[in-house]
């Protein structure tokens, strides 16, 4: 005698009737997400008896889990770091956070064993071309380099997975008294590594035009429209010569906002002259986590305020971050089989004040909010419903 089962449910989660927005697969429908074993398994029209969990995503966006490309969460390394679950990635909409050289190579090991193999948001890393960590410039001393030791170890991380590539600072600030030459350092060992470079612009020296020119193909670009005297725009607000010859060789640029790094009137003026741009980012840390940062989905609220379309955020929020990190066979679409990194999310319709790291304060009509993350599956973060 053959024992009845109860039929096998399809799906183990079922996140129905929102809008699907998958710019990598030109997706943008009324749709359902089917998960099956941490995976996508499908987007089309399912039964709600089908799986085992039901989200009701009416009247929501549902995209790829989002990819912050710039942010801090390795306190180990940089003090002012962040908690990568609960100040940003998962708790914020966020799947997958990219730190943006918090660790140097002499706490690369306690980075990886505490944040990256622990935290339940995907948490990649670029290293810092300074070893150790410091108080006074980052890079400002000799004794702050040690290619003998960064340049096999990004190697060795990129081949583990976790280490994307080289991290500098080309701003006085964190060079000191040494000016470009950090930059060329990280650079020689982004290539000696055969990994990727991520370049902070802020205030000369080095100067923008130094700076660029040392940048090809894949190299980020970051706090890209900062509003700093020697950013990417001359004194009538028009891209230097320099940063569209940077942008024809297949140099990226990515927001990284943080506290001093995004104004909206350089945003504006670059989206006029048709700057292109790759990537938006927080650069979160404990100085802008409170204002003028918050999160992801704010960072996104700007860049719509300013006059990107909603996809076009999406896109630059998850299928073209994953491109610049060489992950976009894994992360950042909706595609069968891809593992489960999804955010819901409401567009919100106010009045919301938002201010840029220059102080500014403007009046945005719509702002992101989060309903649910899910990561590999599992819904790892439900919005309590009061916004
Ligand atoms: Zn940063």
């Amino acid at each position: 005698m053959h024992q009845s089962h109860p039929h096998p449910l399809a799906f183990d989660l079922l996140i129905r009737g929102g809008r699907v927005i998958d710019p990598a697969q030109a997706i943008d429908r009324r749709a359902d997400v089917a998960v099956r074993d941490g995976k996508i398994a499908g987007i089309g029209d399912f039964s709600a008896g089908s799986a085992a969990e039901v989200i009701d995503a009416t009247g929501a966006i549902v995209s790829p889990g989002w990819i912050d490309l710039h942010a801090h969460v390795f306190a180990g390394g940089l003090v002012s770091s962040i908690h990568p679950d609960r100040d940003a990635g998962i708790a914020t909409g966020v799947t997958t956070v990219v730190d943006a050289g918090s660790s140097g190579a002499s706490t690369w090991q306690s980075f990886r064993a505490d944040v990256m193999e622990t935290a339940v948001t995907r948490v990649l890393a670029f290293l810092n071309i300074s070893v150790k960590r410091t108080d006074g410039p980052r890079h400002g001393d000799w004794a702050q380099f040690a290619q003998n030791q960064t340049i096999p170890l990004a190697e060795r991380e990129a081949a583990a997975g976790y280490c994307l590539g080289i991290k500098v600072l080309a701003s006085q600030t964190h060079c000191g008294n040494l000016g470009i030459t950090p930059v060329k350092l990280a650079r020689q060992a982004a290539r000696l590594s055969g990994t990727g470079l991520m370049v902070h612009i802020g205030n000369a020296p080095p100067l923008i035009e130094d700076t660029l020119e040392l940048l090809g193909e894949g190299d980020i670009v970051t706090h890209c429209w900062h509003g700093k005297y020697g950013g990417l725009l001359d004194r009538n607000k028009k891209p230097l010569p320099a940063v569209w010859a940077a942008a024809e060789r297949g140099v990226k640029f990515d927001i990284g906002h943080g506290s001093a790094s995004f104004a909206f009137d350089t945003a504006r003026h670059a989206l006029a002259a048709g700057l292109p741009l790759h990537a938006i980012s927080t650069d979160l840390h404990v100085g802008c986590l409170r204002g003028p940062v918050y999160d992801m989905g704010t960072t996104m609220a700007k860049l719509l305020h300013v006059g990107l379309e909603l996809p076009e955020v999406i896109r630059l929020s998850t299928t073209s971050p994953a491109h610049l990190i060489g992950r976009e066979q894994t992360l950042g679409c909706l595609a069968t089989g891809r593992e489960a990194d999804v955010t819901v999310f409401r567009v919100v319709d106010g009045a919301f004040t938002f201010t840029d790291s220059e102080r500014r304060t403007e009046t945005a009509a719509q702002n992101l909010e989060v309903l649910y993350t899910v990561r590999v599956g599992r819904v790892v973060k439900r919005s309590d419903g009061n916004g």
